[in-house]
């Protein structure tokens, strides 16, 4: 049977065989300096016993000699610590790209891994739903429980097929941004009304100022409102609420989208926005996802000559902010 290796063993065994080529050129290094060296001592020793102890300039020809063995020395320490820095130099760099290569192909892996159940979890949801629909007379209550249940799905499955063909035609430059006239606040207002119908069992608060308008693309703003409500909706307890607020502040379009979960520590705040990246490793955690939401926005909202953060909400949670510089 054929070997097969673990990503992490292959990580390791990369690692150790990296070490192993660094250290034995580095160790060659060093002993081609010592040898030679001790050639050049050899020479040295050559030339002097070469010499006639009677000749008047015998001393300066001495002299002559270890000043020329010096020079060699200095010259080969000098070559030496050039390829040494260059060695190492090289080393750093390809060390960097392999470590940025495999966390690259091993967030794909999860994402992979990700998506497959994503993908499958709310089709078989929303089929074993319409099935029961299909064959038993229920009571009015639970049907509209299993239908409840369906548009949520559904709704998932759409946010996550709508995350995946954007961003991978924005990656491709596949996606022509549109460019329209949007009232931001009426997008606002609608989204927020849909996720109160949405989701009855949580509570949602918003404030938007009225008659805000930007110039962008309605679709990818939308995407991104939903990505960051989605988000605190995920990753926060079902009792706390969840607020949204669009304002004007000091020559700009602020959003904010707060809620009261867990927070995000300091050290992962600017990955968050990396593609297929999520905190935690996949087998530990408990929601479900893709790494794409927060990459989108970040996307979205560079391409809208915007920016986003995210800061700590008190006394628990996060508050993501974004601001788009205001349109007359
Ligand atoms: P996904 O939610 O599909 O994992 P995102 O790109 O939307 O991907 O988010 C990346 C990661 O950032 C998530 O996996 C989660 O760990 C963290 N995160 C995003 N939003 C929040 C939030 N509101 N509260 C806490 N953690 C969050």
């Amino acid at each position: 049977m054929p070997l097969r290796f673990l990503p992490k063993q292959k990580l390791a065994l990369a690692t150790a065989i990296y070490w192993f080529l660094l250290l034995y050129i580095i160790a060659a290094l060093f002993f081609w300096y010592i040898k030679l060296q001790q050639q050049n001592q050899q020479m040295a020793n050559y030339k002097l016993m070469e010499l006639v102890a009677d000749d008047p300039s015998y001393l300066r020809k001495v002299d002559q000699i270890n000043l020329e063995a010096g020079r060699k020395t200095m010259q080969f320490r000098g070559e030496g610590l050039t390829f040494l820095v260059f060695i190492l130099i090289g080393a750093v760099f390809v060390f960097r790209a392999v470590r940025r290569q495999f966390r690259v192909a091993q967030q794909q892996q999860n994402f992979m891994m990700a998506i497959t159940h994503e993908l499958k979890t709310p089709i078989a949801v929303a089929k074993l739903n319409l099935e029961t629909l299909k064959k038993h007379r229920l009571d009015e209550q639970k049907q509209q429980k299993l239908i409840q249940m369906t548009l949520e799905e559904t709704n998932r499955l759409n946010t996550l097929t709508n995350n995946i063909l954007i961003s991978s035609q924005l990656e491709g430059g596949g996606y022509k941004l549109v460019r329209e006239e949007i009232d931001l606040s009426l997008t606002g207002e609608k989204l927020m009304e849909e996720y109160r119908q949405r989701f009855p069992g949580r509570h949602f608060e918003w404030q938007i100022e009225p008659d805000i308008d930007i110039s962008g693309d309605p679709l990818l703003l939308q995407i991104m409102i939903s990505n960051l409500v989605d988000n605190a909706l995920k990753y926060s307890p079902k009792e706390s609420p969840v607020r949204f607020r669009l304002y004007r502040s000091q020559g700009a379009i602020i959003i904010e989208v707060k809620d009261n979960g867990a927070g995000i520590p300091d050290d992962e705040k600017q990955k968050v926005f990396q593609r297929f990246y999520r905190i935690g490793n996949e087998l530990v955690r408990k929601t479900k996802g893709t790494g794409l939401g927060l990459y989108l926005c970040k996307k979205i909202v560079t391409d809208h000559r915007g920016t986003i953060r995210v800061t700590d909400n008190q006394p628990a949670g996060s508050i993501f902010t974004i601001q788009f510089p205001l349109q007359k």
